[in-house]
């Protein structure tokens, strides 16, 4: 497929990186998928070879440069190795947490923290959902108060990424809580502060090689030191940011659906009923079509709105229709390939029932697609 958004640069980084997820990646998937974690030493690795904070200041350890292509070139290279579970960790780290770092650091915390967010020293999560409420974002209770040169942190976080491996905690907490939204403030919770605790490695139904964690605070007293930005401006930051976390998901998506799609091309064509392939059946035929024309468009859009982000373009709505349609389209496409795999299809040691498991959250964090509806809905007017 022609994707013209793609320039000599970026090909040859797809070559490298494809090569860093073959040697450092596929061979310990399973063990990760075990273990319900990726080693620490795969954020050093990443950060050794130059793919951790590519958008970060050179002087920092990142790449300095300012090109989502090649974050997006990431994400799609896990997927398309069958290691995306396990990439996630990096593609949270880098697409997610350290756009915060990098918008609303002031120098003294640049210098503190960059270093180790570029080397894989300091691997990052994101803490906003809580047990109450995870799309509803200006109801959270977790509370920051001001006392001196600190904060004294309250509350519980649930469902976090990397909340395992995270040294670096972004917490959104209410700083002013009766002004809801516009009292929202994040603070970096640090791995060894005292009252910051983290629950049980969260099991879920698949993303097994993903840690996800709850976490509590009590009494954490957080240094103003580690404000992010300005008090009370939390909620704009997150909503500022969410857009490059929804195109991230839906970038995802789209090379998850392509390599079900891939795999699923191989074995219709292969297995045999009736005494032909069963790739040969009008039905399969007709399945397996809708998914490869479905793909076409699905590549088209994200492209467009990798590169309306790359050119600071990308609209709130773009990275909602983007990530609740691409969304639905891998639930929908990977069960079907998945039908086409027969029995096979449901058995662990065959890939495609790892994808279904690990697909079917995508519409769910970052944003229900109900919610990516109501955005887009009400951008419309209604
Ligand atoms: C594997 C995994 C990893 C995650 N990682 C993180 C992370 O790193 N950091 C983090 O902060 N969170 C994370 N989350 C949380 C995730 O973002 C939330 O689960 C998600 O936002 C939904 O919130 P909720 O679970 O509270 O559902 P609820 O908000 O309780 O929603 C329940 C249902 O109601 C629907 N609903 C809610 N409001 C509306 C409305 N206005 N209109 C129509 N329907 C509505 C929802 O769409 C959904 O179907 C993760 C979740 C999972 C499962």
């Amino acid at each position: 497929m022609d994707r013209p958004i793609f320039e000599e640069d970026h090909e040859l980084f797809r070559g490298t990186f494809k090569q860093f997820v073959e040697k450092e990646m596929v061979p310990y998937n399973e063990i990760w998928e075990e273990n319900g974690i990726v080693d620490r030493d795969l954020f050093q690795k990443a950060g050794e070879s130059g793919f951790l904070g590519i958008d970060l200041p050179e002087k920092f350890g990142g790449g300095g440069i300012n090109d989502y292509r090649f974050n997006q070139i990431m994400g799609e290279e896990f997927d398309l190795a069958g290691v995306a579970t396990a990439g996630s960790g990096i593609g949270l780290h880098n697409d997610i947490c350290l756009p915060y770092f990098k918008e609303y650091c002031n120098e003294e915390q640049m210098e503190r923290w960059m270093p180790g967010l570029t080397n894989g020293s300091l691997i990052t999560a994101i803490a906003m959902s809580e047990p109450g409420t995870g799309s509803d974002l200006a109801s959270i209770s977790t509370t920051a108060v001001k006392d001196g040169e600190s904060y004294v942190l309250n509350g519980a976080k649930t469902f976090i990424s990397n909340g395992i491996n995270s040294d670096l905690v972004i917490v959104a907490a209410k700083t002013q809580p009766e002004a809801r939204h516009r009292g929202i403030s994040l603070l970096i919770v640090e791995r060894d502060m005292e009252g910051f605790e983290r629950g049980r490695n969260l099991e879920k139904v698949g993303r097994h090689s993903q840690d996800t964690a709850e976490l509590f605070f009590t009494d954490v007293r957080v240094p103003s030191e580690n404000l992010l930005g300005e008090e009370n401006q939390g909620f704009y930051y997150m909503m500022f940011n969410l857009p490059q976390e929804r195109l991230n998901i839906a970038v995802s998506a789209v090379a998850g659906t392509q390599y079900a799609f891939n795999i699923t091309l191989d074995y219709v064509k292969e297995r045999h009923a009736f005494g032909q392939p069963v790739g040969s059946f009008q039905n399969s035929r007709f399945k397996m079509a809708e998914i490869a024309t479905e793909l076409e468009f699905a590549w088209a859009f994200i492209d467009k709105c990798s590169l309306a982000l790359t050119q600071g373009e990308l609209t709130a709505e773009e990275a909602a229709m983007a990530k609740w349609w691409t969304t639905e389209f891998q639930k929908r496409a990977i069960d079907e390939c998945l039908q086409l795999h027969g029995g096979y299809g449901y058995m662990d040691e065959y890939p495609i029932s790892r994808l279904w498991r690990d697909g079917r959250v995508q519409s769910i964090y970052g944003g229900t697609t109900e919610i990516m509806k109501e955005i887009v809905g009400r951008n419309l007017g209604l």
